[in-house]
């Protein structure tokens, strides 16, 4: 095994243990199960597709890039707004309340993962990077580098900020560490 192969093995063995099997019924949250649980296919084929032949702008943003596959694949859902935050669970009924978990002063959409929520305006603002309150995650392929930043590359580094930005979101919720602003922005310096 590759050394990230192994340290993948590791978290999904710390993941097993910590969990136990029950008699009630799954809660399935694949991004292409319908309602019913049943895979929603054309969903799927749209995914493919985007990936081959579309060329609009949000496409090229999402595929033509130099971030790793799950990156990408996390931008294709971010862009629609498909990722699982709160307020996109609440729309698929398995949660009743979609309040921030990180800091309590709005709804979790995509958006306010991205962009609002006090740390992600935080994260952009060190970067010089001007965020509209209105922005949506479907308008971050019409961001422009400043004239100094390269274009070639300006899509991709801002996939790997968000892809920070959601792992922290992950951390905070799920493992309750709440990383330091210096350090994500070293994480996304590094991944980039
Ligand atoms: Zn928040």
């Amino acid at each position: 095994m590759t050394p990230e192969a192994q340290q993948e093995r590791t978290q999904v063995e710390e993941l097993l243990a910590a969990w136990t099997s029950s008699t009630t019924s799954d809660k399935r949250l694949c991004i292409f199960a319908a309602d019913d649980g049943k895979l929603h296919t054309s969903a799927l084929y749209k995914l493919l597709q985007s990936a081959k032949g579309d060329k609009s702008p949000q496409a090229s943003f999402t595929w033509r890039n130099k971030a790793p596959p799950r990156v990408q694949f996390f931008a294709w859902l971010l862009v629609r707004e498909r990722i699982q935050s709160r307020a996109h669970l609440r729309q698929r009924k398995v949660l009743d309340n979609a309040t921030c978990e990180v800091c309590s002063e709005a709804d979790e959409t995509a958006a306010h993962i991205i962009f609002e929520c006090p740390f992600a305006a935080s994260f952009w603002s060190a970067l010089n990077i001007a965020m509209s309150r209105e922005t949506t995650t479907a308008q971050l392929c019409e961001l422009a580098p400043a004239p100094h930043e390269p274009l070639i590359y300006y899509s991709t580094f801002l996939l790997l900020c968000c892809w920070q930005l959601w792992k922290r979101r992950n951390n905070a919720i799920f493992r309750s560490q709440q990383e330091p602003l210096q350090m994500v922005l070293r994480a996304a310096r590094e991944d980039a």
